[in-house]
């Protein structure tokens, strides 16, 4: 614990961590220290662990980096942090993200950017970028994220390190503050697909306090890891052939394809035509789902509240104007018109048809495939400040990772290595629904 206090000091500048745990740190360091001795530990024993700032933890401070929830203390535990605590994890402080897991860079915290641990000037991606450095810069053993549209594994991409979206239902979402609950997952960010698979054992399963998630019975993840068959594996043409893919990135990928083959892994091309319609059907859904999800901060209920109000409408303007960012107001705001009389056909409807439509079609490819190759990001991470004033540049990014958060399938993005400049390269894999087994048996024998 004393090295990882350290390491969080010697990192101050890339501002990776809203808040530090020293006290319920130290406290539960002492308790799993007892059990270690007394021979009664959990299979965490020991593991250092990072939240994102979204995910409650009883009598903590928990905001989802915005000033709407600045200060707010957590009645409860969430089932995943439970379920860390249940088996003697420590949990050391509360990660830096995108306000309400709202973008894709970590540029709009309310309590500003995180830097890439390559370069500071670099974003370390998002939303759960704070999460990512964190365990690049050696700040935690490993950290949770969450992920509705790549919040996992855009950030691991960023910064090198391997990270995993369930399958949606596979862990619980209870006391992980909402963006779009019918997307959202949290996942490990680690430096190891045996954290990775760890992790997954302990978070994953049947919660009553979510009855989305599924009760199928939980595999042991770890022990699975040395059982990797060769795969029938299907590379998304469209994907590999975008305009917008970097030419190291492809060149990785490429390199990485050859590699798979060699190793008698079957690898086929196939087209995927409905990649134009990814970002736009995520985009109305999650914004939907959001504006929904944000009615509660009304200055009453929770959060922050303005003084100044004179009436009831004035105190829920004032405070939502005051407490919401510029990123959550667009989105409330074109969640709420995508879901008004008039328009909901037109749009709303319409995108829940095309998630329909994506569904099947990536049905019917595990029909004759056990994984789907593509990139995680069109880009390594950029220059802080270069995307932000163009949200549609910043939407685009995500057109790789939304597809398994539509489709509701697991996916891991895994590091390729490094470009001539250093910056972390990365692929990524999606398996068939609650295949988790077989994708990081597959991603343990990759690295
Ligand atoms: N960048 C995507 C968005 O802004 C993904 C965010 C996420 O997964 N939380 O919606």
């Amino acid at each position: 614990l004393a090295y990882y206090f350290k390491q969080i000091k010697n990192n101050e500048h890339l501002n990776a961590f809203n808040e530090v745990f020293f006290y319920s740190a130290e406290v539960q360091a002492d308790v799993v220290q007892k059990k270690i001795e007394e021979g009664t530990q959990g299979k965490l024993a020991g593991m250092i662990i990072g939240i994102k700032d979204n995910i409650c933890y009883k009598d903590h401070i928990v905001t989802a980096s915005s000033k709407m929830l600045d200060g707010f203390v957590s009645p409860y535990s969430s089932t995943v942090v439970q379920r860390l605590l249940q088996e003697d994890a420590i949990i050391i402080g509360r990660l830096n993200c995108d306000e309400f897991a709202m973008g894709g860079s970590n540029e709009t915290s309310y309590f500003g950017a995180v830097g890439n641990a390559v370069n500071p000037e670099l974003v370390p991606g998002g939303s759960s970028g704070g999460s990512a450095v964190a365990v690049q810069a050696d700040m935690c053993l490993a950290a949770l994220g969450t992920d509705t549209g790549g919040s996992v594994r855009q950030p691991a991409a960023f910064c090198g390190q391997i990270g995993l979206k369930p399958t949606y239902g596979r862990i619980s979402r209870y006391g992980v503050i909402a963006y779009a609950s019918s997307f959202d997952q949290v996942g490990p960010i680690t430096s190891s697909v045996e954290d990775a698979a760890l992790l997954l054992q302990v978070l994953a399963g049947a919660d009553d306090h979510d009855s989305t998630v599924s009760s199928l019975s939980v595999p042991d993840y770890p022990a699975h890891l040395n059982s990797s068959k060769k795969q029938k594996i299907a590379v998304l043409k469209e994907t590999i052939d975008s305009e917008a893919l970097d030419p190291e990135i492809k060149a990785a990928i490429l390199k990485s394809i050859e590699e798979l083959k060699a190793k008698g892994h079957a690898v086929e091309y196939v087209s995927f035509d409905l990649l134009d319609y990814l970002v736009p059907a995520y985009y109305i859904l999650t914004t939907a789902e959001a504006s929904s999800n944000l009615s509660r901060y009304d200055g009453v209920h929770y959060g922050h509240r303005n003084t100044e109000a004179k009436s009831l409408n004035e105190l829920y303007k004032l405070s939502r104007a005051e407490g919401f960012g510029d990123e959550v107001k667009r989105r409330i705001l074109l969640g709420t018109f995508v879901l008004s009389a008039g328009y909901y056909d037109a749009y709303y409807q319409k995108a829940q048809q095309v998630r329909r439509l994506i569904r099947e079609k990536l049905d019917v490819l595990f029909e004759d495939y056990d994984l789907i190759l593509s990139p995680v990001a069109p880009t390594p991470a950029f220059k802080i400040g270069d995307n932000m004033q163009d949200p549609l540049v910043m939407y685009m990014a995500d057109i790789f990772t939304v597809l398994p958060s539509l489709s509701g399938n697991p996916a891991i993005a895994l590091p390729l290595g490094n470009n001539e400049s250093g910056l972390p390269l990365s692929i990524q894999f999606i398996a068939k629904h609650f295949e988790e087994d077989q994708l990081l048996a597959f991603s343990h024998a990759f690295l």
